[in-house]
């Protein structure tokens, strides 16, 4: 059994539920790999192999030791979870979609960490929001997007498929870490020959709801504007 856990849901962030609902350290019982973004949707968040990495509004990454640090939105998984070793080039992020056609994955979450040097790496990250929250779209606007070419690193992200948009952003949503640790991010474009690592196809998918958060239980989901919602804030660009 592999196991994909998620806190909240894409469709609170659109309704401006923003605020801190999981500590780190609660995630951290669920993996050792993921991604999500800090209270106040205050940047980008990237775990890797249990450590913590926060990339401020500004770019600068930085290591997160306190397992205190809250997370509106985020998804995890054990590294250890069963996987396929898996090689392919993709010039750019639509072309991840390759990994998931080949092997008929549309109805299926999957993951993957995959190492590569980058000709070309595009990310953005959002300064943090205070109440009363602006919406993802105001925020769309403001957000910075950083560019670094020849950079070597590993991209960690997850595949979720139409049926669940709303509750996440359908398609691939993967963060980026640079080895050095210095350059990272919510994956915009890329530009990669060859990426290796490991694809995992979860049989399980984990839905953990901030159930005493209030503002949570008081948001509205506008059904109708939620897809245009989600792509225009969540989507790639190439
Ligand atoms: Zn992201």
């Amino acid at each position: 059994m592999s196991t994909v856990y998620q806190h909240s849901t894409l469709a609170a962030l659109m309704g401006k539920v923003l605020g801190g609902s999981a500590t780190l350290a609660e995630l951290k019982e669920h993996g050792d790999t993921g991604i999500g973004t800090f209270d106040g949707l205050d940047g980008e968040m990237i775990m890797a192999n249990g450590e913590v990495y926060y990339m401020d509004g500004e770019g600068t990454i930085h290591h997160v030791t306190d397992m205190a640090k809250t997370v509106p939105f985020a998804t995890v998984h054990h590294a250890s979870d069963s996987s396929e070793k898996v090689k392919f080039s993709a010039g750019n992020m639509k072309e991840m979609v390759s990994l998931i056609d080949d092997r008929e994955l549309e109805n299926t979450f999957s993951g993957v960490i995959l190492q590569g040097s980058f000709a070309y790496m595009k990310v953005r990250s959002a300064p943090k929001s205070e109440r009363p929250y602006p919406s993802l779209s105001e925020i769309t606007k403001t957000q910075r997007e950083f560019e670094e070419t020849n950079i070597s690193g590993t991209l960690i992200g997850y595949y979720s498929p139409e049926l669940y948009q709303g509750t996440v952003a359908a398609g691939w949503h993967v963060h980026f870490l640079s080895d050095d640790r210095t350059f990272g991010g919510h994956v915009l474009g890329f530009d990669a020959d060859k990426l290796e690592g490991d694809l995992t196809i979860f049989d399980n998918y984990e839905l953990h709801l901030p159930i005493d958060n209030k503002e949570f239980r008081e948001h509205h989901v506008d059904m109708d504007g939620l897809k245009e919602g989600v792509a225009a804030a969540e989507g790639s660009q190439d």
